[in-house]
């Protein structure tokens, strides 16, 4: 199982449909400060179902809406934001029967919002489920945030390993643990 594709259309700076293709291996984003290279990664945990809008860098959920920039040239703020990421399952590593999956996340102005797989309806506990066992997904894809790789390098032992059960998927069953003790 690997990412295919990001399709982002008016995610943050992306007013224009944008597509970026990821090839296996490893891939790398260049650009210039304030190019949106930190914005492709909010879109990834904005698709996979990321409800904190701290999370996105942003104030309130409506920020991930591009908004609008400013100048002769400038675009007027639009009223919805898409995001498509597709997943290759050929090896059936997500639990559906599609060799490729594409879950969507729209969300409106008005506050509305939708969820898709392979353009059909979903809820939002659907794209949870189906990425849940899959290593990906809000709770359990590993993304460092900018300014974050220098906390791990500098954690204390602890906080090193919360890193690396974090990464491994440990941490969840390690929470879980505690809740069932505490009963
Ligand atoms: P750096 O190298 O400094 O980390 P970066 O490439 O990661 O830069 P981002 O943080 O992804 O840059 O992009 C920031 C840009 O995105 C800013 O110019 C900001 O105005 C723009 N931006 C963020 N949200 C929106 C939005 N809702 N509408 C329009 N533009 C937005
Ligand atoms: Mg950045």
């Amino acid at each position: 199982m690997h990412l295919k594709s990001l399709t982002l259309r008016g995610f943050k700076s992306f007013a224009s449909a944008t597509t970026l293709r990821f090839e296996p291996g490893i891939t790398c984003v260049v650009g210039p400060n304030g190019s949106g290279k930190s914005n492709v990664v909010d879109a990834l945990s904005w698709v996979m179902g990321e409800q904190g809008a701290k999370s996105l860098r942003g104030g309130k959920m409506e920020d991930v809406i591009f908004a609008g920039t400013a100048g002769p040239s400038g675009r007027p703020p639009l009223g919805r934001a898409e995001v498509s990421l597709t997943i290759d399952n050929s090896d059936g590593a997500l639990p559906i029967e599609y060799s490729e999956v594409t879950i969507t996340r729209i969300m409106f102005r008005n506050g509305g919002s939708e969820y898709q797989i392979n353009g059909d309806t979903c809820r939002l506990l659907d794209i949870q489920e189906l990425l849940s066992d899959s290593g990906i997904g809000r709770e359990m894809h590993v993304i460092v945030g900018q300014g974050r790789l220098d906390s791990v390098l500098h954690a204390d032992p602890a906080g090193r390993r919360a890193f690396i059960e974090e990464a491994a998927g440990v941490l969840k069953h390690r929470k879980r643990k505690e809740k069932a003790l505490r009963k």
